[in-house]
């Protein structure tokens, strides 16, 4: 089986963007070097927005030179030491400012739907630019920021004309609408790698995209109430490496996830990590055992976190290919 570990890398979006370094920069490193540890490569999906933010502002405002410097630098080493950078969008960086000493987010066009065709083209034509700029012609793969990618209809001319044709954003039975986030993924093709055309939830062979889905799993209500417990007092063992906060989770989220079983990404975050070897275990008997990708992000990486990422790594490195989307699939 191919595994894909991927990060979404990014700082928060709510209140608190958090520092670059916290946020970003030093858990990132402390993945890597647990990485590096079994020679395990990282697929990194960037949240190009605030690269082209950060860009835009860096000649006004000293701090964003130094932020600037500090993640094009990082994503300039991840991708020399053979990590995989591909492209993430969080579009609300295009309403988001700096006042001088925090950005102010605007996440009100959270959803890249919230934009015109015309301006959907020009956000990831910019994107994709930004990180090619930095790592060269090997950005193929997308992300949607908060899962948020249907419908399609836009994004597919858009991602169409910057040759961007693999996604990995689905996973099996996620469900959300609030109000920031919309998408519905239940009844995916139950494969781990397919061709699409227009709707990523529908097989078209040899379409032009390709869907290689987030594995997932079903959690227990006992698991988020655990969770809460832990974050509010077990002190350091959970505590987040990043310094912001969060946005997106509303009370009916809270709600579902307390009363009954739901879907669940296999995650390398916090305490998610808990329920990663079952995930796996389940793909190896239940799936077409290709592909298995968990996801993450380096501000949500906690000392637990981490202990069970290097677990994972030593337990499975001699059994599975961890690998990159670059490895696997550019042509
Ligand atoms: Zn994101």
């Amino acid at each position: 089986m191919n595994i894909f570990i991927t990060l979404d890398y990014e700082l928060f979006f709510a209140d608190f963007s958090g520092s670059v370094e916290n946020s970003i920069i030093r858990p990132t490193n402390a993945l890597t070097s647990i990485a590096d540890h079994f020679m395990i490569k990282l697929n990194f999906f960037v949240d190009a927005g605030y690269l082209v933010r950060l860009k835009h502002y860096k000649d006004r405002y000293p701090q964003l030179q130094k932020d600037y410097d500090l993640i094009t630098d990082q994503i300039r080493t991840l991708s020399q030491n053979g990590h995989d950078i591909q492209l993430h969008i969080h579009p609300h960086w295009e309403d988001t400012d700096y006042d001088g000493t925090q950005w102010q987010m605007d996440t009100s066009r959270y959803r890249i739907h919230a934009f015109s065709k015309e301006e959907t083209m020009d956000i990831v034509t910019r994107y994709k630019e930004a990180l090619t700029e930095l790592v060269g012609d090997r950005v193929f793969a997308y992300r949607a920021g908060g899962w948020c990618i249907q419908p399609f209809t836009h994004l597919k001319e858009a991602l169409k004309a910057n040759k961007i044709w693999l996604d990995s954003t689905l996973y099996e039975g996620g469900y959300k609408k609030n109000s920031t986030h919309y998408f519905d993924f239940h009844n995916l093709p139950k494969k781990t790698f397919w061709r699409f055309e227009s709707d990523p939830l529908i097989e078209v062979k040899n379409g032009y995209f390709a869907e290689v889905p987030i594995s997932s799993t079903t959690v227990s209500p006992l698991f988020y109430i655990r969770y809460a417990l832990l974050r509010k007092f077990a002190k350091d063992a959970h505590r987040i490496m990043g310094d912001g906060k969060g946005v997106g989770r509303e009370g009916k989220d809270n709600l579902e996830m307390l009363t009954k079983f739901t879907p669940a990404v296999a995650s390398i975050d916090g305490y998610r990590i808990s329920y990663l070897q079952r995930t796996l275990n389940e793909y190896i008997k239940y799936s077409d055992k290709e592909n298995f990708v968990a996801m993450g992000h380096p501000k949500a990486q906690t000392p637990y976190s981490l202990n069970g990422l290097h677990k994972f790594f030593a337990d499975n490195h001699t059994k599975h290919h961890f690998t990159t989307y670059f490895e696997v699939f550019h042509e």
